[in-house]
């Protein structure tokens, strides 16, 4: 088989801009499955930067909307393909319940040691290595409860606890807009329940409780952005299946 071609580093990440002053920054040689989505919002203060990516090649030093005004890096859960660059912003939020692993990213406790190989490319960044990857310890300045506020000055962000597919997941509400930013626990895509700290129960009493939450877009940690009508469906879809007889755990 041959080796896929390497992409440069001042190529390796696009943005897209979106409504309501939010942008997605992505790298689209990864493929989609692996592909983290990083969202960032303009605020009148600062800027929210909700993940961070890889973070083998360096979003500060190619991305230049996220160097341009101060920026708060908030990180939706910390496996390895969304806080990759953490360590590259000193305003820097995590849940507590995966603080220690923001501070101390092992590529077993990040999944790394699973995900983290050539397969997740469609083209190589310059000097991968797969066996020598691994993250910078980014440990955050403030720990973040279930409530509390991420202000950009002119626009607020309510931060979600949902737990479920990791113990610290968070996504960022703003009501003003309905925009939920949703991490890892709602996307368009097969959402994944069976990572070492997932737990099914957690899992299915966020998203019965996200579901009650008045949203007009979704911009989710993978796959494309969609709106309210989606948003129940996958709801109702992943609930509906571990309901099924035999399907639930004890
Ligand atoms: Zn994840
Ligand atoms: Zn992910």
């Amino acid at each position: 088989m041959s080796r896929p071609c390497v992409v440069e580093d001042a190529s390796w990440y696009e943005t897209i801009r979106m409504a309501d002053g939010v942008t997605l920054i992505h790298e689209p040689w990864i493929k989609p499955f692996y592909r983290c989505n990083i969202w960032h919002v303009r605020g009148r203060d600062r800027d929210l930067l909700f993940d961070s990516g890889l973070g083998h090649v360096s979003l500060a030093a190619h991305v230049p909307l996220v160097t341009e005004r101060k920026v708060v890096c908030v990180a939706s859960h910390t496996h390895f393909d969304h806080i990759g660059c953490h360590h590259e912003f000193p305003d820097r939020c995590v849940h507590a319940a995966e603080a220690a692993i923001l501070a101390d990213p092992r590529n077993e406790w990040t999944l790394a040691d699973r995900y983290a190989t050539d397969d997740m490319f469609d083209a190589l960044p310059e000097r991968w290595d797969a066996a020598h990857y691994h993250i910078e310890p980014a440990p955050a300045g403030r720990i973040l409860e279930h409530g509390a506020i991420i202000d950009l000055g002119d626009r607020a962000f309510e931060v979600v606890h949902t737990p479920g597919h990791s113990p610290g997941g968070i996504a960022l509400y703003e009501k003003s807009t309905r925009t939920l930013l949703s991490g890892d626990i709602v996307y368009d895509g097969p959402l994944i329940d069976d990572a070492y700290h997932s737990q099914v129960d957690d899992y299915m009493a966020t998203l019965e409780r996200l579901r009650e939450l008045d949203v007009d877009v979704v911009h989710g940690g993978h796959f494309p952005s969609f709106g309210r009508t989606r948003y129940r469906q996958i709801i109702d879809e992943y609930l509906a299946l571990k309901r099924k007889p035999g399907c639930h755990l004890a």
